[in-house]
């Protein structure tokens, strides 16, 4: 009997060593109870991990000052009532270069900086076989609900915490349009599906043009409340 209980305990302390020797054998984007970097790539926990930056702008500060994100905080801004942005920041250097000035919470800018190092510039090499030189964007903070309407729910725009997205600006000159190319077999179509896949695995919300006729000309991608993937 004794024999059997102490053989029973040390299966269950072998395999308690296993497991911990296991999570500590993972890379630290895998890793339950490791740090963010955004130098990373895509880890089973960096989606989460980026969302809770929403909550603290300057451990956001320094994670970029960690990395090549190059992000200037702007002053704080109140208006209409419903729209706000604390803590935000202008993107100075992303992964690419942007087709106008943003204006965005600092855990949108870190979420973009993984996105498009981890997710667009491979896509574009595995699916074009180019680099992207520009990302096209429609704006991010914007102070509106959602659809524009006069009533109903903020929209995360109000708070910097969106960004919508029309289309990519290659090396070569070629612009893939999301109005376009979305939908398409071509090399561009699959380039969007992967892109806008890819995104649902750093961004909290990534609406495609398979969402509704309101998204057919952008990707809209934000950090806010709820999860969705269309
Ligand atoms: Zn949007």
């Amino acid at each position: 009997m004794w024999t059997l209980r102490v053989f029973a305990a040390a299966l269950a302390l072998m395999a308690a060593i296993m497991v911990v020797a296991g999570v500590f054998s993972l890379p630290p984007q895998d890793r339950p109870f490791a740090k963010l970097n955004l130098e990373d790539p895509i880890g089973a926990f960096t989606a989460s991990r980026i969302a809770a930056l929403r909550r603290d702008a300057d451990a956001c500060l320094a994670l970029a000052a960690l990395s090549k994100l190059e992000v200037a905080p702007i002053p704080d801004l109140r208006e209409r009532g419903f729209c706000r942005l604390e803590n935000a920041v202008t993107l100075t250097r992303s992964a690419h270069p942007y087709s106008r000035p943003t204006r965005l919470s600092c855990a949108l800018a870190a979420a973009l900086y993984v996105w498009e190092r981890e997710v667009v510039a491979e896509a574009a090499r595995t699916h074009l076989r180019a680099t992207v030189a520009r990302i096209e964007t429609l704006g991010s903070y914007s102070c509106r609900r959602v659809y524009g309407g006069a009533e109903g729910r903020v929209s995360f725009h109000a708070t910097g915490e969106a960004i919508d997205v029309s289309g990519f600006r290659l090396a070569d000159g070629r612009l893939v349009s999301i109005r376009r190319d979305w939908g398409s077999k071509s090399a561009e179509g699959q380039f969007l599906r992967a892109v806008r896949d890819g995104g649902c695995r750093v961004f909290r919300a990534v609406l495609s043009p398979e969402y509704n006729a309101a998204h057919a000309d952008h990707f809209h991608l934000d950090v806010g409340d709820y999860t969705i993937c269309r």
